[in-house]
């Protein structure tokens, strides 16, 4: 086993999904007045980014993120602590102000390929069950956060041991859906 660490969700092996697996609360990390985020049903997408936008716990070299139909998705308690932080991001990233854990993503264009969708870090909840990771998105981006390009190789061996195939974007299946919602709405594609 390497010593790299990824993320601690995925340091020590991936936990397989739970059957029927009903959801869960996100919490942020401050000690009172938690924001709460109640989540309906199982995630998707979930991998490892490298990106410089994700919320990543103190530490870790990529964040953990999946997605949720934005419907699965509401607040459970103290929205009002609750910020956007960057209102012109694609990604409208709601942040706790006290503690900065980011509780969700959401996309506001709906033109966007991935309108519908809002963006979790599941390891934000006590429940376990939630599909795990399938790939590493992103994965050349962490050196704009300041890893060791020289440490590239031993990060993608790494993350291929953990069965999360490297990629300098999304996935293959998420570019190719994002590619055809780009040639479906230009006419490229018949819709
Ligand atoms: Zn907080
Ligand atoms: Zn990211």
């Amino acid at each position: 086993m390497s010593s790299v660490k990824i993320h601690p969700a995925v340091d020590g092996g991936l936990k397989p999904a739970a059957k029927d697996f009903a959801g869960g609360t996100l919490s942020c990390d401050c000690a009172k007045d938690k924001v709460e985020i109640s989540i309906k049903g199982q995630c998707a997408h979930n991998h490892v980014c490298g990106c410089t936008k994700c919320w990543k716990p103190k530490g870790a070299l990529f964040s953990q993120v999946a997605v949720v139909g934005r419907d699965n998705l509401s607040i459970k308690a103290n929205g009002h602590k609750l910020a956007i932080v960057d209102p012109t991001a694609t990604i409208q990233r709601h942040a706790c102000k006290e503690c900065g854990v980011h509780m969700f993503g959401r996309i506001e264009n709906k033109a966007h390929p991935l309108y519908g969708f809002d963006f979790i870090h599941t390891e934000r909840s006590a429940e376990s069950g939630w599909a795990p990771p399938e790939f590493a998105a992103f994965v050349s981006s962490i050196i704009e956060s300041g890893a060791s390009p020289d440490n590239m190789g031993a990060v993608r061996a790494r993350l291929r041991e953990l069965k999360l195939e490297p990629y300098d974007c999304l996935s293959p299946p998420l570019m190719d859906f994002i590619a055809t919602h780009i040639a479906k709405a230009s006419g490229a594609l018949r819709a």
